[in-house]
């Protein structure tokens, strides 16, 4: 998405370590006509699917998710990370590793709202290893719903999730997808 793109060129900063900052317009501080547009994207891609849920992890995927969630016209659940045992049973649990905090986090949805007969697209910002699509898929596989698929805003397509995840037959639609970046010649864009 071209529009993604040029936002990432002109703002975004390549940081040691393979992190991309971007918190002056979806991190941080957020541009919410451009989550628009994004949601309208995604949109367009998924068109012909029904969706009847959006699941997204906290917490920078909330807002995006949020808007996507108005524009299909659906509601929009978010994995807790939990730092409490959950009692059993009322949840659904799964493992996250953080890849911008390096820590293992249990992540949960209620039973009450990811349902069997729910048709799911999950939407997060960024996909790097894949451990948080991977655990989101999880939860929603726990549940009995049906998995449509991933909208994610930037794929770091240098790390292995997407192809990981992609083999396993989840449909990914990458707003951006990075080939390579660093600090001196910045981000270089996958076709
Ligand atoms: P993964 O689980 O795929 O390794 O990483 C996904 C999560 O880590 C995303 O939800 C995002 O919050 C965070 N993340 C991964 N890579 C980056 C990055 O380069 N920049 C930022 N800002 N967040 C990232």
């Amino acid at each position: 998405m071209k529009l993604l793109e040029d936002r990432i060129r002109a703002e975004g900063k390549v940081r040691e370590g393979g992190v991309l900052k971007v918190d002056s317009f979806l991190n941080h501080q957020m541009d919410v006509s451009l989550f628009r547009e994004m949601a309208l994207e995604w949109r367009r891609l998924f068109a012909g699917e029904e969706i009847t849920k959006i699941l997204t992890i906290e917490a920078s995927g909330i807002a995006i998710a949020a808007v996507a969630a108005e524009v299909f016209g659906c509601r929009v659940l978010f994995a807790k990370k939990s730092k409490t045992k959950n009692i059993a049973g009322e949840v659904y649990t799964t493992r996250v590793e953080s890849f911008t905090h390096g820590n293992i986090s249990d992540v949960i949805v209620s039973k009450d709202y990811l349902l069997p007969t729910d048709r799911v697209l999950i939407i997060d910002d960024f996909l790097a290893n894949g451990a948080a699509l991977a655990g989101l898929c999880d939860l929603v596989r726990q549940s009995g719903a049906t998995l449509v698929g991933a909208g994610i805003a930037i794929e770091k397509a240098f790390q292995p999730g997407g192809k990981m995840l992609r083999e396993k037959g989840v449909r990914i639609e990458s707003l951006a997808r990075i080939a390579s970046m660093d600090e001196k010649n910045g981000v270089v864009f996958a076709d």
